[in-house]
C-alpha cells in the first residue's frame, strides 16, 4: 500500500515556505512556489503536475477555477498551519520522516562512503540512518536538530486535530 507522502502531491505557496519545510521532513512531495512566481504559472504548475495548491493568497485561491484543489489557509503560525492542513487533508506527520530534501523536495538516498566524509566527526557514531540528497548533495543524519523536529512532527500527529467542517 502507498503511503500518503507517496499518493498526496502538493504544492505551496511563496508565503508557506516554513510549512513546505515541514511537510517535506515528514515525508510529502511538496512544490514550492519562488517569490516572484505570478499566479497564473503557479495555477498552471498545479494543474500540470495535479498537485493540490496550499496557499494564504486568496486571490489566488479564488482564481484557481475548475480542475485543480486548493486549500486556503488562513492562520499565520506554523502550528496553526498545520493544524489547518491535517484538518483538511488527513496529513500523517510521520509517514515517511527524512526521506526528501528540506531544500529542494528531491528524494534522498543512503548516504554513499564518499557523503559520509562529509558528516562531522562526532556525528558519525549515531546510529543512523545517515542520508544524502543527490540534488544539492546535502547529507542528513539523526543529529539534535533532525531530533528536535522529529519531536515536533510526533507532537502534531499526536493532536486531537478537529476534522473537516467542525
Ligand atoms: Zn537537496
Amino acid at each position: 500500500m502507498a503511503t500518503p507522502g507517496e499518493t498526496l502531491q502538493l504544492f505551496c505557496d511563496a508565503m508557506l515556505a516554513g510549512l513546505a519545510r515541514w511537510l517535506r521532513a515528514a515525508g510529502y512531495d511538496v512544490g514550492l512556489a519562488p517569490v516572484s512566481a505570478m499566479d497564473r504559472a503557479i495555477l498552471d504548475l498545479c494543474r500540470a503536475q495535479s498537485r493540490i495548491l496550499v496557499t494564504r493568497d486568496r486571490h489566488l485561491a479564488t482564481h484557481a477555477g475548475t480542475g485543480l484543489r486548493v486549500v486556503l489557509l488562513r492562520a499565520n503560525g506554523l502550528d496553526g498551519q498545520a493544524a489547518e492542513l491535517t484538518a483538511a487533508l488527513c496529513i500523517d506527520w510521520t509517514c515517511a520522516p527524512f526521506t526528501r530534501c528540506l531544500l529542494d523536495n528531491t528524494p534522498l538516498h543512503r548516504a554513499t562512503p564518499e557523503e559520509l566524509t562529509r558528516v562531522p566527526p562526532r556525528a558519525r557514531d549515531l546510529p543512523g540512518p545517515f542520508r544524502a540528497c543527490p540534488a544539492c548533495g546535502r547529507v542528513y543524519w539523526p543529529g539534535s536538530h533532525v531530533r528536535r523536529m522529529q519531536a515536533r512532527l510526533l507532537r502534531w500527529r499526536a493532536c486531537d486535530w478537529p476534522g473537516p467542517g467542525e
